[in-house]
């Protein structure tokens, strides 16, 4: 979007009104792919009715069929990879040189102008790809044939290795307090029934002066809560040759001047190291919350899923991580299903969670995708059996969560007001640094307090006054900080 505005180009959230629609899709399991091919094909209509000149199909559904799309959906113009963003302005027709005169702007490029788009996108791929060091266990999985995708019928067997950097531009979509930063890309795990790593490539991090100069201009900006992501951010720096790659990063993000809160999402539990729980313990301004996903406890599951541990070794890991931050927020995330999980594997599970008393936990049901290593396994649990484990653990959190939100009233917080709820203008959502963005459970305001009207984007002082399943209900006890 970024770079499509920086164009020239005006961006609608209505599809009606757009001269180009771009969808941009998951398809990392069948749920994501279905949404994103209904998706594809709402706007598709936008096209067969003339009100839209052209369709550009954009992410990880292009890098695993991309020839597919076309032929499927002949309403589609151009794909554009996870590897090639870029090349959204070719694809739009944005700077073609040898753009035909006409009233539009736009160009339909022809199929022949796609495929030497997509040669160039190739080679510049293949040139990128000698310049970048990954990490050993990057380099061994891939001779291990992690990232194969030779049975992928139509997709290029080119990884991407694409990172954008502080000049890349960016259009926030974000509230203008918050704001996301990318600080590494790809991942060289092996989970079994992820095929992430096929999809976005080896790990590779970004230059660590390059994160630090975005977070400065995004803060500069008026951004006051950062959010790191990558799909391992514990692995950050060591494709760099940077030791405690990600203590290091925070500990440079959280002296910017203004930069209220900082936090980073998906930690591998093997990679917390005490320096990084020293560092999230030092900074005030870093959020004491940790995403941990484990996806199991039990450990033959986790065996299979070439994750190893278990319940005891991920019990010390979090009572590690609470002594070295007290107070701190956990949130981890579980697959139940997974081919050959028996009913004692969700036992073990259900004790663990029992013990581990997680502040946000999700359980997510077992998407058996083709191309992952785990599609060979025979053992599947059957849909009911997956769906009935799954209510029953998340009815088990349900009591955990209501109880431990209890513990909150009472408590003095600093809040961040996000806007009026959907729900009813007479009460505001807001979130604590125990919340990240558009993930965990809300606060409720409906008391301001000595306050005439909230202001979205604020930080205001509040007390928690109620506590439901994982909502909080809060009054305002100081005005904007
Ligand atoms: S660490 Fe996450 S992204 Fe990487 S392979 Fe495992 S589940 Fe997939």
């Amino acid at each position: 979007m970024g770079l499509l505005d920086r164009a020239g180009a005006r961006l609608t959230s209505h599809p009606e009104e757009a001269d180009i629609l771009v969808v941009n899709t998951c398809s990392f399991i069948d749920t994501a792919k279905q949404e994103s091919v209904d998706t594809i094909l709402e706007m598709a209509r936008h096209k067969t009715s003339g009100s839209a000149r052209k369709l550009i199909v954009a992410g990880c559904l292009v890098e695993r069929y991309r020839d597919e799309i076309r032929k499927s959906i002949p309403e589609v113009d151009a794909v554009v990879g996870t590897g090639e963003l870029e090349s959204i302005l070719e694809a739009a027709g944005l700077t073609m040189p040898a753009a035909p005169a006409s009233s539009s702007p736009f160009t339909i490029l022809s199929p022949t102008q796609v495929a030497d788009v997509r040669s160039g996108l190739e080679s510049r791929a293949a040139t990128h790809k000698s310049d970048i060091a990954y990490r050993p266990e990057g380099d061994l999985r891939e001779q291990q044939g992690r990232f194969r995708r030779d049975d992928w019928q139509g997709a290029t067997h080119l990884l991407p290795t694409y990172l954008y950097d502080e000049s890349t531009p960016r259009f926030l979509t974000t509230p203008r307090s918050s704001a996301y930063i990318k600080i590494a890309e790809g991942c060289d795990h092996p989970c079994t029934f992820c095929v992430i790593p096929n999809l976005r490539g080896k790990f590779r991090s970004r230059r660590f002066e390059s994160v630090v100069a975005e977070a400065q201009s995004l803060v500069a900006r008026g951004v006051q809560e950062i959010t790191l992501i990558g799909q391992d951010t514990t692995c950050y720096g060591e494709d760099l040759g940077l030791k405690d790659g990600l203590a290091t990063l925070l500990d440079e993000l959280a002296r910017i001047p203004n930069l209220r809160w900082l936090r980073f999402l998906y930690a591998y539990p093997n990679r917390i190291t005490n320096k990084l729980l020293e560092t999230i313990a030092k900074h005030d301004n870093i959020c004491k919350y940790l995403d941990v996903p484990l996806q199991h406890a039990s450990s033959s599951v986790l065996k299979t899923m070439k994750r190893g541990a278990g319940a005891d070794i991920f019990l010390k890991t979090i009572e590690k991580v609470r002594a070295a931050v007290p107070g701190i927020a956990l949130r981890t995330s579980f697959i139940v299903g997974f081919p050959g999980e028996t009913a004692e594997d969700v036992t073990v599970l259900e004790d663990f969670i029992k013990e581990a008393k997680f502040d946000w936990l999700g359980v997510f049901s077992y998407s058996h995708e083709e191309g992952s290593a785990a599609y060979a396994l025979e053992a599947q649990v059957p849909k009911r059996t997956i769906e009935s484990r799954k209510r029953h653990l998340m009815k088990l959190q349900q009591k955990i969560s209501k109880q431990s939100k209890q513990q909150w009233i009472g408590r003095e917080l600093v809040v961040l007001a996000e806007g009026e709820s959907e729900e009813t203008p007479l009460l505001w959502e807001a979130r604590t640094q125990f919340h990240a963005p558009e993930i965990d459970g809300k606060v409720y305001i409906n008391d301001t307090g000595e306050l005439d009207a909230l202001e979205k984007g604020r930080f205001y002082r509040a007390q928690i006054t109620e506590a439901h399943d994982y909502d909080l209900v809060a009054r305002i006890t100081s005005p904007a900080l």
